[in-house]
């Protein structure tokens, strides 16, 4: 009998690639989305198989699904700045009322939970590199808030459903991840600069350019998911690359990557934006064997192949320019 998973967020950027791999490892894969940032063309080219079903739901209603269920994988959620400054509650709800549903559906099914957790929960960092162990500074009342406290929410019930009604749990907290099938205007950093290189705009670094990120390529992201569901550890585990670049630094490889003749320009610096993120992976390399083998020269070629190969009609779509709105103090 193949094993079953759900899926949530499964037309979203981690989500599909996760449905990928699940199906390739010879699971039956419930995708579950209720396409508010998730898009369909993730996805599609799954509806002709057997192993893969397709529910429209949001997971923040209740769930139901026939049938034994054996692993959980509850990755729902607005993900970036833009979107989340967008749609607060809904980040809130997912985060909250959907992984509520999801843990009740697991006690019942007696089905494994992981939960996609994120670097977000350490806020703006005071210790660097991030380690495990290390609690955060997150402002809750700030813009990211709705995000970043969604997900120590999600940490917190997740763990109070393992000890208390012993689901069985684990929680990555996943660090920027890249590649193909990222949503060109999501405002995240990366597809925002190969987008305004692609149409010919000049990068927007925002604040100076010396804050730092972490980029990891998703391929090497979800072997470290697929590792932690497979073995026995309830507490959080960094996943993430921890080659550590400043922003300025990375809008120049991107302009040497795409021979881009733009320049940069600078914006202000959107409220509580990180200064520095870096993961302490020590725990993923001796727990789970784990470590990232694509270096971010190859990661970014595949991701910029990628784009290219969009419709120009899709590159003219963004609404980058909502930061402005948003978020810029
Ligand atoms: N950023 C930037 N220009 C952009 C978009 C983002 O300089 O057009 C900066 C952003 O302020 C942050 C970093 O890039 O310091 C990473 O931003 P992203 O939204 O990708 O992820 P997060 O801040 O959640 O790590």
């Amino acid at each position: 009998m193949k094993k079953k998973v759900l899926i949530t967020g499964a037309a979203g950027f981690l989500g599909s690639h996760l449905c990928e791999r699940f199906i390739k490892d010879g699971f039956n894969v419930i995708g579950m989305d209720n396409l508010i940032t998730g898009r369909l063309n993730n996805i599609e080219h799954l509806f002709k198989l057997e192993s893969f079903e397709f529910y429209h739901h949001d997971v923040s209603k209740y769930i139901h699904i026939p049938g034994e269920l054996d692993y959980i994988l509850h990755f729902a959620s607005p993900a970036s700045p833009i979107d989340y400054l967008k749609i607060p509650i809904q980040t809130l709800k997912v985060g909250s009322l959907g992984i509520h549903n999801c843990l009740g559906l697991a006690k019942a099914k007696g089905a494994k939970v992981l939960i996609a957790s994120t670097s977000e929960v350490y806020g703006d960092p005071s210790v660097h590199p991030q380690k495990e162990e290390y609690w955060g500074n997150v402002n809750p009342v700030g813009p990211r808030g709705v995000y970043d406290e969604a997900k120590r929410f999600q940490e917190a019930i997740t763990m109070a459903y393992h000890t208390f009604h012993g689901v069985e749990t684990r929680i990555a907290r996943i660090f920027n991840t890249y590649g193909p099938k990222m949503r060109l205007n999501d405002g995240r950093v990366l597809p925002a600069f190969i987008g305004q290189a692609l149409r010919g705009e000049d990068l927007t670094i925002f604040g100076d350019g010396s804050q730092t990120r972490s980029f990891c390529y998703v391929d090497d992201l979800v072997e470290g998911l697929v590792r932690l569901l497979n073995i026995d550890y309830v507490q959080p585990v960094n996943i993430g690359n921890p080659s550590e670049i400043s922003i300025s630094d990375f809008a120049e490889e991107i302009i040497k990557l795409t021979g881009t003749e733009q320049k940069v320009i600078y914006k202000d610096l959107p409220v509580d934006d990180p200064k520095q993120r870096q993961p302490d992976i020590s725990k993923a390399k001796s727990l789970l064997n784990w470590e990232p083998k694509i270096d971010r020269n190859e990661g970014l070629k595949i991701t910029y192949n990628y784009f290219k190969s969009l419709s120009s009609e899709e590159l003219r779509k963004t609404d980058h320019n909502d930061f402005d709105k948003y978020i810029i103090k």
